[in-house]
């Protein structure tokens, strides 16, 4: 059943650029509206001309960096804009160029379970966590991986594990992954590499 968000736009969180962890809204700008209650401004008020009264603008909305944590303008336009994570370039790098193998995939993951920590009661399987994994283009199905990339979380203390029975087990990020900014915190924890 297809869900329609708040802008009367359907919800596709296959869709490109849009955030696959997001089952709720379009995308991140429109559960920030939503959650903050905004309005729209009136365009006399945003220009300070009388004649743009009848014309109306989406705000910008402030959110912080998943990287440095300073906010930065989220904008209502389409695509990647409204789905914005990172301030800059220079701070999403510091993600995608890391010393392990598809570290996107890896914050792809965390990004799920933190989404879920925060708007739903936190504990995912694995079979759920591929199941959203699977809206992206660029990950092929893989339970194994999945639980690979679990267990290493795990032992670094970024996510926290329920062994439900001997066959389910479920995680959820960690406090130290819901009180400071993800991708920083997701960073440190990667070891560095040796330089010679
Ligand atoms: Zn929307
Ligand atoms: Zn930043």
């Amino acid at each position: 059943m297809a869900i329609t968000c708040i802008c009367s736009k359907p919800v596709n969180p296959s869709a490109p650029n849009a955030p696959i962890w997001e089952e709720e809204y379009c995308s991140t700008y429109c559960r920030e509206y939503d959650a903050r209650g905004l309005e729209p401004i009136r365009g006399d008020i945003k220009t300070g001309l009388k004649q743009m009264s009848g014309i109306f603008y989406m705000p910008n909305i402030d959110i912080p960096c998943d990287y440095c944590g300073v906010e930065f303008p989220l904008t209502s336009a389409r695509g990647a804009e409204s789905n914005a994570q990172f301030c800059s370039r220079t701070c999403f790098l510091q993600v995608s160029n890391l010393n392990i193998q598809r570290s996107l995939v890896h914050y792809t993951m965390i990004k799920i379970l933190l989404h879920n920590r925060k708007f739903r009661d936190g504990w995912l399987s694995v079979s759920q966590i591929d199941e959203v994994m699977c809206r992206s283009r660029n990950f092929k199905s893989n339970s194994r991986r999945i639980s690979q990339f679990l267990r290493l979380w795990v032992s670094r203390g970024l996510l926290e594990k329920k062994v439900i029975t001997a066959r389910h087990t479920e995680f959820r990020i960690s406090n130290v992954g819901i009180n400071n900014p993800i991708a920083k915190v997701f960073v440190e924890m990667i070891p560095k590499k040796v330089i010679k």
